[in-house]
């Protein structure tokens, strides 16, 4: 860590910060150092410790939601963050030097629109991500965890409850929260029949809060290796979705289903298996749009519809909640260096199941 000197907010002094970033959608993700603003009055300058890997930063890199979201090379991803706080400006009061904290999707909105008034500031139009946003400090792009620190407005930096292991706290910043929020939308409580679809690293969060939250879970995978893993998460039934009598079984009864994929299915074969006015939520963000038969909505009622992560309140809430019930992602800890493998892996649903890197192996780069 390069050491700073105490600006005010106007400033755009800036230092070096070590990372990992991509060149062009084709690159791996090769070491570099990329600028950080020094620290406002109302900023947290935190060392990352931890980092998880969202397939969000894959379809990213690679630039596969260019039609949405184009990609800003080069880029540096990373948005499920743990650090420790090193220094904070003069008007912070949530945290001091030495405390965990910890980062998520964003790092910025305006604060004034219905949707910042509503603790809602995921639908901020202004809303700044953690990287590929126009980053109104320094120009240029938003870098992400992929580094070995960050400079983040006091509003955008949580919590980590003590009890929690910080590796794999790491992914609860959007893997966790993700599937937290349009569950508690949704009313997930209690005797709630609900699925999952897809068990990766939003999945498996998935159900392990569904199953805290007193619901009736059944996981749907494309891969039966993972059902003793799935029932050991909190799943109460597996379902081959591939297989067909299995997948029928289950027609009509589903009070809620998360959609949890991140490569093109098809979603009508879930959505005929909601109940009356069931909903079912898309989380998972393929490149390709999805085709919908308008029958599978029709006939029992039923709505289909869209999350997008949780609000900062929300996110605390969410923390708060795994902190009591001791939940926290399966992680494979690995070094920075192994980044563009587990890339690899992540593409062929090869890991159990969330990766989050150890960002002090950046510090040998
Ligand atoms: P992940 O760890 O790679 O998990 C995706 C899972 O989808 C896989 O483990 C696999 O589960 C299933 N899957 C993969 N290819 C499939 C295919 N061809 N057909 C059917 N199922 C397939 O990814 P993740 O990090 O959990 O992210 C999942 C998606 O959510 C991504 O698209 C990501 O960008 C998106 N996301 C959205 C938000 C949001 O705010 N809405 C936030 C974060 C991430 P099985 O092996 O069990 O079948
Ligand atoms: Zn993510």
């Amino acid at each position: 860590m390069s050491s700073t000197t105490q600006l005010s907010s106007e400033s755009r002094s800036q230092y070096e910060a070590k990372a990992y970033a991509a060149a062009s959608a084709e690159s791996p993700l090769a070491p570099t150092m990329i600028p950080r603003r020094d620290p406002g009055e109302h900023d947290v300058q935190i060392e990352i410790l931890f980092c998880g890997i969202c397939h969000s930063d894959l379809h990213t890199v690679r630039n596969e939601w260019s039609a949405a979201m184009p990609t800003v090379y080069p880029c540096v991803p990373g948005h499920e963050i743990v650090g420790r706080v090193i220094k904070v400006g003069s008007a912070v009061t949530k945290f001091k030097s030495g405390d965990i904290a910890a980062v998520g999707c964003m790092v910025d909105s305006d604060g004034n629109c219905a949707e910042c008034q509503a603790s809602l500031e995921q639908f901020c139009s202004h809303m700044t991500l953690t990287y590929n946003s126009p980053d109104i400090h320094l120009g240029g792009v938003t870098y992400g965890g992929y580094s070995d620190s960050i400079v983040v407005k006091e509003h955008f930096v949580l919590r980590v409850p003590s009890n929690l292991n910080l590796a794999r706290a790491a992914p609860l910043l959007c893997a966790g929260i993700t599937t937290y929020s349009p569950m508690r939308h949704w009313g997930v409580t209690e005797g709630k029949k609900v699925g999952v679809v897809g068990l990766g690293g939003l999945g498996h969060m998935a159900v392990k809060i569904a199953h805290a939250l007193g619901a009736y879970v059944i996981v749907f995978t494309t891969s039966p290796n993972k059902k003793e893993d799935a029932l050991r998460l909190g799943a109460d039934e597996v379902v081959i979705s591939r297989d067909t009598d299995q997948m029928n079984k289950h027609k009509g009864s589903f009070d809620f289903i998360l959609d949890a994929v991140s490569a093109e299915h098809d979603i009508n074969s879930y959505i005929r298996l909601l109940r009356r006015d069931g909903n079912m939520t898309l989380v998972g963000a393929p490149a390709k749009p999805h085709a919908v038969a308008a029958f599978s909505l029709i006939f029992k009622r039923c709505s289909l519809s869209g999350s997008n992560i949780g609000g900062i309140a929300e996110t605390q809430e969410m923390l708060d909640f795994c902190g009591r019930n001791n939940i926290t992602a399966d992680v494979e800890v690995i070094p920075i260096q192994k980044v563009n493998e587990a890339y690899e892996r992540l593409l062929k649903s090869d890991v159990k199941y969330r990766f989050s890197i150890d960002m002090a192996s950046l510090k040998s780069q």
